[in-house]
């Protein structure tokens, strides 16, 4: 049985809008509704998988965030842009990191591990987190490094890191307070936390509708816009520095969105999609597809 919220996972306010329904186009074709909080705007699925159906709606080759598959033409294209972004992402911790700090990163959702693999290649001392079995044995031969399945796990008490990042993870996290907290931490003073989750304020989110790909439910329990995550934070006294865009993710996002849209994929529009929300992006706020929130404590 699917869990019900009834109240705002953020603000405890009961009243609660239909926002959008949506279709899961990548495992299960089900149908699934988001709801917004009619005091803080937060939108998230509901109802939504428990904690423990959750594991079958991962339950895809498609799924690729947990795979290395390089068949279609979209996946080597995800595979080529993903390149480039590890190598902007070890740039940007790189900046956040303070002087005489020590390279100490928590990659919490790890994946497949090419992230924390990047930065051990880097000089960083890496740890990581990740509940997929299958993701998490290859993060540890790829790595060499033990790769836990959670973050409550004793080993971790003591430690804390100069930066945690979380690279769209936190949308699929049942324990939102808990894990923040913890998270919080095992922040070392000085640290960085580093959230990147889709916007769904951006204008590829308004254009493609129930189609946007990055609803991506119910894998996807939260539709953090930057208002949202603010009052997120402020709730766990955790500071907003700024947000960055992802540029890549308009691309991606738009020919997918586009693929559930119109079941055909045209690479030129798609393209021409993923900069117009860019462009403007630009314009608005730094609304892109996805973001980067920069939080300190
Ligand atoms: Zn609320």
């Amino acid at each position: 049985m699917p869990e019900i919220l009834e109240s705002c996972p953020i603000c405890q306010n009961s009243q609660l809008n239909p926002f959008v329904i949506c279709q899961d186009y990548t495992v299960s074709q089900a149908r699934f509704s988001i709801v917004q909080c009619q005091n803080c705007g937060f939108r998230f699925t509901n109802p939504r998988p428990t904690e423990a159906e959750s594991g079958q709606y991962y339950q895809s080759e498609n799924y690729i965030s947990h795979s290395n598959t390089r068949k279609g033409l979209i996946n080597q294209l995800y595979q080529v842009v993903r390149q480039r972004a590890l190598r902007s992402k070890l740039r940007l911790i790189n900046q956040l990191l303070e002087p005489n700090a020590a390279k100490k990163i928590l990659d919490y959702g790890c994946g497949t591990g090419a992230f924390l693999h990047t930065c051990q290649q880097n000089g960083w001392q890496i740890a990581g987190v990740e509940p997929d079995a299958g993701a998490r044995s290859q993060a540890q031969s790829l790595t060499h490094t033990p790769i836990f399945s959670d973050i409550f796990q004793p080993e971790f008490a003591q430690a804390t890191y100069s930066v945690i990042s979380l690279w769209h993870v936190l949308e699929h996290v049942h324990q939102l307070d808990r894990t923040l907290e913890q998270l919080k931490a095992l922040l070392a003073p000085e640290g960085t936390l580093l959230i990147a989750v889709p916007n769904s304020n951006s204008q590829d989110a308004q254009k493609f509708g129930e189609h946007w790909a990055a609803y991506d439910v119910p894998r996807h329990l939260y539709h953090f816009v930057p208002e949202t995550m603010e009052k997120l934070l402020a709730k766990h006294q955790l500071k907003l520095v700024k947000y960055l865009p992802m540029y890549y993710d308009a691309y991606y996002i738009s020919l997918l969105s586009q693929k559930y849209q119109k079941n055909a994929v045209n690479y030129f529009t798609a393209f021409w999609q993923g900069w117009q929300s860019n462009q403007w992006a630009k314009r608005h706020h730094n609304n892109y597809s996805s973001v980067i929130y920069i939080i300190k404590k």
